[in-house]
């Protein structure tokens, strides 16, 4: 038997969410719905999920002291990360005292730099990824990418959506790229990895859960990418079988290492028949956002379904060819405003979600647009018609 109790009494299933951008919003949306009481922290006020929450603090996530202040007051039944960087040390010590992170707190610190989890696939699990090497100055960036070879991939071992990302062609680019990844960098680290650059047909996330029956997947999600950062999402992506199921026994690999529950993000560039090992995300993934279309349970409904220990259904039921599509913006605004042109949201099988980010300054995703179609061209059309319809203004 599985027994959740009641938001804002005493037998409150308390569930801590530390970042609360729009992937930790709709997994509060879903906890809520399930009469969980959300508690969400992050390092500005009126972020997104913040508004969907019962109460929520303002503090930075690596800020190991507050964290562990707010877990002590606030005695958490789930801590579940939501954002690479966090104090994974306070994590790993709370979890040590008893606490639950969500999955584990060694996946949330493996996960938080790209070194521990490189290391992990390629050097313990042996998975196939493209070759690398670390490097912490200018001169060790270039002996790293002699090494490797041309072109290549710089990236700073901590950042996410392609902050500080740069593909390298040549000698004379090492030094600059090395710049950029410093300038790049979330917690104002040195250390880069230098990536063999993968000639990849496509690349995909494969939405993996952990769950008390044992690991399910979710269709492959391809996607587009511009500048490292995610435009463009679709499912299902088409793969040969012997394709899939590479990627399957990659993703099952790397999972079961990470442990504990919930859905993990497995991103894979798939060359023919090959998968090769990206990167992963032990929680909901940006690209998986596809799922509140295309998925009668969304990545962020399986998530907190694992998490709670509740059953997955045997077979998560897809709905066919579906999309989604970013509506960014660019610009300074501490009160965006949206210009909805209404036709293209008047085509079936289409949606929208504005994620309500209090601030803008620079470019920032604000939203995403949805839409299933009767293939997966039309569904990706359906939702790039209603992302570029929207006109944010920033005043
Ligand atoms: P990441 O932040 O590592 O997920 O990288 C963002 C995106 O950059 C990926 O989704 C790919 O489109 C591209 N990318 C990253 N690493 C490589 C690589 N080694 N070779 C080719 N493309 C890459």
């Amino acid at each position: 038997m599985i027994e959740i109790g009641t938001a804002g009494t005493r037998s409150a299933r308390k569930l801590l969410l530390l970042g609360s951008g729009e992937l930790g919003k709709e997994v509060a949306i879903y906890a809520q719905r399930l009469g969980v009481e959300v508690i969400t922290c992050d390092r500005y006020a009126n972020a997104p999920a913040m508004q969907v929450a019962h109460r929520s603090y303002v503090f930075p996530m690596l800020d190991g002291e507050k964290l562990r202040e707010i877990v002590e007051k606030e005695q958490p039944d789930l801590i579940v990360p939501e954002i690479e960087a966090i104090a994974t040390e306070t994590l790993i010590a709370l979890e040590a005292e008893g606490h639950r992170v969500i999955p584990t707190a060694r996946a949330a610190r493996l996960t938080m730099d790209r070194e521990g989890i490189r290391r992990l696939a390629a050097e313990e699990l042996g998975l196939p990824t493209s070759p690398y090497r670390f490097a912490e100055s200018a001169e060790e960036a270039l002996l790293a990418a002699r090494a490797i070879g041309f072109p290549c991939v710089m990236k700073p071992v901590m950042s996410s959506s392609g902050k500080g990302q740069r593909t390298i062609h040549n000698e004379g680019e090492v030094e600059a790229a090395y710049q950029a990844a410093i300038e790049g960098t979330r917690a104002k680290m040195d250390r880069v990895i230098v990536e063999g650059f993968v000639d990849f047909d496509y690349e995909i996330t494969l939405l993996t859960v952990r769950h008390r029956d044992g690991t399910s997947f979710c269709p492959p999600i391809g996607h587009r990418q511009v500048r490292a950062d995610y435009r463009e999402s679709w499912q299902p992506q088409p793969m040969s079988d012997r394709a899939r199921e590479a990627s399957e026994a990659i993703a099952l690999a790397i999972t079961d290492s990470l442990g504990g529950r919930g859905v993990f993000g497995v991103e894979l560039f798939i060359r023919g028949d090959e998968a090769i090992f990206s990167e992963v995300s032990p929680r909901p993934h940006d690209t998986g956002m596809v799922t509140m279309i295309s998925q009668d349970l969304s990545e962020f409904e399986l998530h907190v379904r694992a998490i709670l220990d509740l059953p997955i259904p045997h077979q998560i039921v897809q709905r066919g060819p579906s999309a989604s599509h970013v509506v960014l913006a660019q610009g300074t605004s501490e009160a965006p405003r949206f210009r909805i042109d209404p036709e293209s949201l008047r085509e079936p099988g289409t949606d929208l979600r504005l994620f309500g980010k209090p601030t803008i300054d620079g470019e920032r995703r604000l939203g995403v647009a949805l839409a299933r179609g009767a293939s997966l061209d039309e569904a990706r059309q359906r939702a790039a018609a209603i992302a570029l319809s929207i006109e944010p203004i920033l005043e």
